[in-house]
């Protein structure tokens, strides 16, 4: 295949969350990236959910600059709050690890004479 076969969609709608099971909104972010929101609205959020005249669901965040709901947006919770199934902590990049780990899986010794 000359291309790579193309990324999935990123979902968008009512979901459950992966992790937890929640009943979750997947949201467009501003940034047209994905994110999950709470399903139910929640007016302690920060997440401001509306549909676009495509069906789309899209999210933005209170700001100084806009910091109440407009319009047909409703306030919910990121799920990434409310989540019970915490993501993975990321492991340890290189620059954070000892000098010995970084030397890890190298060849301690010269292998070309
Ligand atoms: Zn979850």
């Amino acid at each position: 295949m000359p291309y790579p076969p193309p990324r999935p969609p990123a979902p968008n709608g009512p979901d459950v969350c992966p992790s937890c099971l929640a009943e979750v909104i997947w949201c467009v972010t501003v940034n047209q990236r994905a994110q999950m929101v709470d399903a139910k609205p929640d007016p302690k959020g920060n997440s401001c959910v509306r549909r676009d005249h495509t069906g789309r669901y899209l999210v933005r965040q209170l700001t100084k600059e806009r910091p109440t709901v407009e319009g047909a947006e409703a306030l919910h919770m990121p799920h990434v709050a409310t989540c019970t199934v915490p993501a993975p902590r990321r492991t340890a990049t290189p620059t954070r690890m000892s000098a010995a780990r970084v030397r890890q899986g190298v060849r301690p010794t010269r292998w070309q004479r």
